[in-house]
């Protein structure tokens, strides 16, 4: 970053270039394009398929606000579906439900770091005609039977968001399995511009440029490109002490009835950018809320991801949807707490959590 600012080259340049090469590189993704936030990479990809008004697109519930939003920049429709009742990832039964002529793509969003189901999503996908956008933004680095995700779908979208699991203060990278495909988002990336600002300003480039859409402004900065090529180095080793972190959870709640861990599938290899637990509430005296009061007591931070977007004011009152239509996605939400999980946590921090977890849940049995 030091060398970026001395550099004078602050903005769109040659570590971003550099950034975008080394990602594509190791996720094994033909193109890669570095922009300010996966909620800018899932807006441009919805725009490289050509959405249109009118047009539904299949989201899942369990999700963070972004992953629809996007849906609604095109006067589109995001369909909510159900999560499976243990990866609570996007169930493939409730996408063929949600299908209609109007739907255009679906967005499997791979949840705490877990694949989705990608071989029933991508054989729906052939099927009836769509495209699937991976909401990656968990799930650096993970694995579907060997494969990297992000390299499943037609597109695919990493955020580098500041919890993230590797981080540029804000950014993001939209992946493109077509030529066609990449070239249209780095032009709707920046301004619909036909050459970016690098090419404009360097000495071989020219000064001349063609606006050939009103696009937007949606680039990353060499200044975040060097934190991310950092980042991205470090990416296996920061996966590895969240997975160890993970491993210690797995056995401290083994004998704990009251606490339901993560499912992980066969073949898959997640990234464990959460560890969301389920609170077996219907056992205790106390609710969801009350045990993070007392987790907070004891110091220790959680959270809850996430409050279904079927429960939200804006999708209750827009498309009428009942707690009802999402079973799945509504019960786990009453018991969903995430625990603390990052690569500078120790065993000895895990051992705390555990120890806290058992200690107010043996004082409040039922
Ligand atoms: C964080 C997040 C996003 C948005 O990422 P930004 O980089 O903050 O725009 C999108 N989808 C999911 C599932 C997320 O958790």
């Amino acid at each position: 970053m030091v060398d970026v600012l001395r550099s004078g080259w602050l903005t769109t340049g040659p570590k971003v270039h550099a950034f975008e090469d080394t990602f594509a590189k190791y996720i094994g993704a033909p193109h890669a394009i570095a922009v300010n936030s996966c909620t800018a990479a899932l807006h441009l990809a919805l725009d490289a398929i050509g959405l249109s008004e009118g047009d539904e697109v299949v989201v899942p519930t369990m999700t963070f606000a972004a992953t629809a939003e996007v849906v609604r920049y095109f006067k589109a429709r995001p369909v909510l579906v159900d999560c499976e009742p243990d990866t609570l990832n996007i169930d493939p039964t409730g996408i063929e439900r949600a299908i209609t002529p109007r739907t255009r793509a679906i967005i499997p969003v791979h949840y705490a770091g877990h694949p989705c189901a990608m071989d029933r999503i991508l054989a729906l996908s052939r099927h009836y005609g769509l495209r699937v956008i991976e909401d990656a933004a968990h799930a650096l680095p993970a694995r579907y039977h060997g494969q990297m995700v992000g390299t499943l779908g037609d597109l695919a979208c990493f955020s580098f968001y500041a919890t993230k699991t590797i981080c540029t203060g804000e950014g993001g990278m939209v992946i493109a399995a077509s030529g066609e495909y990449a070239d249209r988002i780095r032009m709707m990336s920046l301004h619909g511009i036909s050459k970016d600002a690098w090419k404009r300003y360097s000495a071989e480039g020219s000064w001349y440029y063609e606006i050939l859409n009103p696009g937007f402004k949606y680039n990353m900065t060499d200044i975040a490109a060097a934190l991310g090529l950092v980042q991205l180095g470090k990416c296996e080793q920061l996966r590895e002490a969240r997975y160890r972190i993970a491993q210690i959870y797995d056995d401290g709640f083994r004998e704990v009835p009251e606490i339901l861990t993560p499912a992980v599938c066969a073949n898959v290899e997640s990234a464990w950018h959460l560890y969301p637990i389920r609170l077996a509430v219907d056992r205790l005296k106390i609710g969801r809320a009350e045990f993070i009061a007392m987790m907070r007591e004891r110091n220790i931070g959680t959270s809850v991801h996430f409050i279904p977007l079927h429960l939200h004011p804006y999708y209750r009152s827009t498309y009428h949807y009942r707690a009802e239509d999402f079973p799945n996605a509504s019960a786990a939400y009453e018991r969903l707490v995430s625990l603390p999980i990052y690569p500078a946590m120790t065993a000895e921090d895990a051992h705390d959590v555990i120890s806290a977890v058992r200690d107010i849940i043996s004082s409040n049995y039922l």
